[in-house]
């Protein structure tokens, strides 16, 4: 029996694991494009950044460990093409693979923004740690980075960036930060930490435009007419999902792979994991394509089950984390069809949580510096018990009697 894995990122390296784990004794074949074992990019936008985490300790396993599981682990090789009748996949190398499973983790890619001017030099994106390298190495005092995007990873620099010293300016399209991910609240809060730290926030500001100095980028264009001048732009614009070898072999998609609850794609022989599924949200009923760590690990376990013959995991609550600053923000669940927004404690204090709720049932919590509310809040989540949302907005009465 042999399972093949494409893309050696955070959730192929765990699938690789979870299958050793689960007493899977077949051969395991892990390829990855990048020319590195499996890594956290959490990291990229925040410790590491900061020079808090040496590169070693990015790693998720050491390169021993994948000799000592019998794992053969290619980097620097690329998954060409997919041939599902013949149960095979083509290599960069040119050699071919057979597969009895397959499953296909290869995450997704930075949104390229094209403009007049994009063909300048001095554009950065945070993907991988080669991106993360380039950033850090021009983080420092008096340096200029422009940011677009008012996203998680556009925050987290912005962060990291004024920590070591940098101005940072930040261009958002939309009327508040954080517009695709979060509620107004935390738009605000967020907005209100980032400025008191010097960076200058320009948001509902469209690009038009680079503007540059002998081939370099210098500034930004705005759509008023009006000019940031700047050292480098990142381009934090969100990301797209590489579902491209999917596409071509027929299987079905929609914003990534269609996966099932044991993340198997359309062809049974075939599952998909991580920031390249449009995976099921059983709390939510609906499908969604979620790009976090929490998410990559799950579906790495539902799929080592089912290849495994293991028992299925249970579904678990989605969650995500931010550090920003001296803040620790927790989300569990995401805010869709919202009737109520309680507010638990005061922003000010930097120590509060918003519960998204519908029906008096918690949808989504966004906890700030405050890990009991964002515990409580996801076993609200997972158990759909209704809150008495007066006792919840009473920062007097405990979380665990409200
Ligand atoms: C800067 C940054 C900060 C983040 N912070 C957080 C955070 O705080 N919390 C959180 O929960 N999540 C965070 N995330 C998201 C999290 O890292 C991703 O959700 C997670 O990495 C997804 O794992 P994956 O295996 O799906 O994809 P990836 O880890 O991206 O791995 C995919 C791999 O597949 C490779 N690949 C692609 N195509 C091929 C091919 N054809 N052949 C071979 N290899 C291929 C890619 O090169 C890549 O190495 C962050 C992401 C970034 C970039």
């Amino acid at each position: 029996m042999t399972t093949i894995i494409v893309g050696a990122g955070h959730g192929g390296g765990a699938l690789a694991a979870n299958l050793r784990q689960n007493g899977y004794t077949g051969a395991i074949m892990l390829v990855g494009e990048e020319p590195h074992p499996p890594y956290q990019r959490p990291p990229l936008s925040k410790g590491w950044l900061k020079g808090d985490v040496e590169a070693a300790g990015l790693l998720l396993r050491q390169p021993d460990w994948y000799v000592d599981a019998s794992i053969d682990l290619r980097t620097s090789t690329r998954v060409t093409r997919i041939d599902r009748a013949a149960r095979q996949v083509i290599l960069s190398t040119d050699e071919v693979a057979a597969y009895d499973t397959l499953v296909l983790a290869t995450g997704a890619r930075a949104r390229q923004l094209v403009l007049p001017g994009s063909d300048l030099t001095g554009f950065l994106e945070l993907r991988t740690m080669e991106d993360a390298q380039a950033i850090k190495a021009r983080l420092r005092p008096g340096f200029r980075l422009a940011i677009i995007g008012g996203g998680y990873v556009g925050l987290e620099v912005a962060a990291s960036a004024r920590t070591l010293g940098a101005s940072v300016d930040l261009v958002e399209r939309e009327d508040r930060l954080l517009a695709r991910v979060a509620g107004p609240v935390l738009s605000d809060f967020f907005r209100g930490v980032h400025e008191a730290h010097g960076v200058r926030i320009h948001t509902g500001t469209v690009v038009a435009g680079f503007e540059g100095l002998d081939g370099h980028v210098s500034g930004i264009g705005l759509a008023d007419g009006s000019v940031l001048q700047c050292d480098a732009v990142l381009v934090g614009i969100g990301a797209i999902p590489n579902d491209d070898l999917a596409r071509d072999a027929g299987l079905a998609c929609n914003n990534g792979v269609i996966v099932d609850g044991e993340a198997r794609t359309s062809d049974s022989f075939i599952f998909a994991i991580g920031d390249m599924t449009q995976r099921p949200m059983p709390h939510y009923g609906r499908s969604h394509r979620l790009e976090s760590v929490p998410s990559v690990l799950e579906q790495a376990r539902q799929a080592a089950a089912a290849i495994c013959g293991t028992a299925e995991p249970k579904p678990e609550t989605p969650w995500f984390w931010s550090d920003q600053y001296d803040l620790k923000l927790q989300i569990a669940g995401v805010p869709f069809d919202v009737d109520e927004v309680v507010v638990r404690g005061e922003p000010m204090t930097r120590k509060f949580a918003v519960f998204h709720l519908l029906g008096k049932r918690v949808q989504a919590v966004e906890a700030i510096n405050a890990p009991p509310e964002f515990m409580v809040g996801r076993q609200w989540l997972a158990s759909r018990r209704e809150i008495d949302t007066t006792r919840l907005a009473d920062p007097a009465v405990p979380i665990k009697e409200v």
